[in-house]
Order: C-alpha cells, then structure tokens, then sequence
C-alpha cells in the first residue's frame, strides 16, 4: 500500500475504512478531512518547507500526514487508536521521514518529538474533545514556531477570544501571551468523513517574538480566579488559600485593575503580571 498525497475523496475513505473494518469512532472525534483545498491551504499556513520538523495530532488515515510527507517533512505523529495506528505503520512502513506512536497526545503532546530538534510547526486536524487541555500541555514546553489548526468553532473562538467577551478564559489569555492568532478560516462540514454535526475553523498561529509561559502556579491561579468568574477580584484574592498574598500583592501593584473588578474583564498582559508574581515569590 503506498500513501495518499492528501487527494482522499469520501468514496476513497469510505473504502478505506471498510477494508480495515473500522467504524469511525465519534468519542475520538474521527471525522476524516477529504478535501485536498483544506489539505493544501493547512500546508500553506504553516509554510511547510522540506526538512522541517512538524508535530502532527491524531493522524487518522494519514491524509495530512502523506501531503507533509510529499512537501519533504519530517513528521512526529501520535495517533492513539490502535487500528488506525496499525493501517497508518503499514500504509507508511517506506517512509524514514515520519516517526509515528501508538498513544495519547495528552500524555505526548508534541508525539515524541526528541529534544535536540532547534524548532518545529505544528499541524493538526485535532480530536476536538482535547483540544484545549492539548493545547495547555502544548503551551507549557517548547513552543512551535507556527501551528495550523482545525477547531471546533467554539474552541476556536475560546482560543482568540479578548477580556470581556463571554468565551474569555485562561488558555485565552495565555494563549495571547504566547502566540499571534494570524488567521482564521471558516471550514465546511462537507470537508470531512463523517460529516461533523459542529462547526469547525482552520486557524493559523504564529509565535511572538518574546512568547511567555504561564508557570503551572500561576495557571492553578488564575484557574481559581476563573472558577469564580462573577466574583470581584478583591474577594477572589482573599479566599485564593496559598494563592491569596499574590493576588493581594498583584492588585496592589496594578493601577488598571481595581479589586472590585471581575477576572473575566483582565487584560492578558495583566494576567501575566500575576504569574511574574507568583514566580518572584515561591
Ligand atoms: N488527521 C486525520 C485527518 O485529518 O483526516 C484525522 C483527524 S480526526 C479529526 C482526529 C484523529 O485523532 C483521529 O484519528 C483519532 O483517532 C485521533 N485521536 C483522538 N483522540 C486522540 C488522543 N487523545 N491522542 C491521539 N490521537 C487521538
């Protein structure tokens, strides 16, 4: 069996899977892209140049895999679903350029991706069920240079959203911290195998010059702050447990923010204030 370029129709997937007897498995969020635009513009978006080293999530069928492969990529892919994982060993059982694991990408969330490589991309059509706590194992290590995405719509809107919007939340402001939303593409159901009953976006990122990594601290703080949404900031710090002398010390030293104001309406740079806080006193 030799690879795909990224050209699987759904008739092609549809054959594939009934060769293998696989069911698509709705928990793992397998819904297969079969179209080659998609394919196309998620390579353009990361700017897939040969040599480069690329963490993909969740492979599948090996539709983006076979395309990163083509342009001369070096792939770490970590797809989790043994029967996939063995169609994609025997489909890709050639190729010296992708280095591929049979586990979860909570566990391995750049695929195993070994430490002395200087820099990578990202490029995943994620399992939308743990895009977000992939995304903040992701933004705790070594951070990509760029990542293209696909997204339920409603993640992708958490991910870039800005303070006082409803869908503002930690990885929103982290996410910010470290990284330029550059674009975002509305991508049809008809793109995937089976067809998603949810919306879903193509969304591309870039790294910031000087990117920042919350520490897990400040993270468990502001999760706590985020837990109390409604609340005013100056009540939050008081009841914040080992967490409250930062607050109170964050609050002071913040002319912007006042401790009546509510976590929801902090501006991303003023989150990370917190963390600088909590990392100055351990
Ligand atoms: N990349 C393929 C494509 O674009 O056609 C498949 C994408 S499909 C949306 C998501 C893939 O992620 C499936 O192959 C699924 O088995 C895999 N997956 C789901 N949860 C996972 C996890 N926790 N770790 C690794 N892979 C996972």
């Amino acid at each position: 069996m030799t690879h795909n370029n990224g050209q699987l129709s759904p008739s092609c997937t549809a054959n594939i899977l009934r060769d293998i007897s696989h069911i698509p498995r709705k928990k793992l969020g397998q819904n297969f892209l079969v179209d080659s635009n998609i394919v196309r513009k998620s390579l353009e978006l990361a700017d897939v140049n040969p040599n480069d080293c690329i963490v993909e999530i969740g492979p599948g069928l090996g539709t983006l895999t076979g395309a990163l492969i083509s342009r001369g990529a070096r792939v770490w892919a970590v797809e989790i679903d043994p029967e996939l994982y063995a169609y994609l060993r025997d489909t890709f059982r050639d190729e010296e350029n992708l280095n591929l694991i049979n586990a979860d990408a909570l566990e391995f969330p750049l695929a195993g991706l070994p430490p002395d490589v200087p820099d990578f991309k990202i490029v995943a059509n994620l399992p939308y069920a743990i895009s977000t706590p992939w995304l903040d194992g992701v933004l705790s290590g070594r951070l990509p240079q760029k990542m293209v995405l696909m997204l339920q719509k409603e993640a992708a809107e958490r991910f870039s959203a800005s303070s006082s919007s409803g869908d503002y939340t930690p990885i929103s402001a982290m996410l910010s911290q470290a990284y330029a939303a550059i674009s975002k593409h509305k991508v049809s159901a008809s793109c995937f195998y089976p067809r998603p009953k949810v919306d879903s976006i193509l969304m591309a990122l870039e790294r910031l010059p000087n990117p920042l990594i919350f520490s897990p601290r400040a993270k468990a703080a502001m999760r706590f702050a985020f837990s109390m949404r409604r609340k005013q900031l100056g009540t939050i710090a008081k009841n914040a447990g080992e967490f409250s002398p930062h607050f109170l010390k964050w609050l002071e030293s913040s002319p912007e923010i006042r401790a009546s104001d509510r976590p929801e309406t902090v501006e991303p740079h003023i989150w990370s204030r917190l963390n600088t806080i909590i990392e100055q006193t351990k």
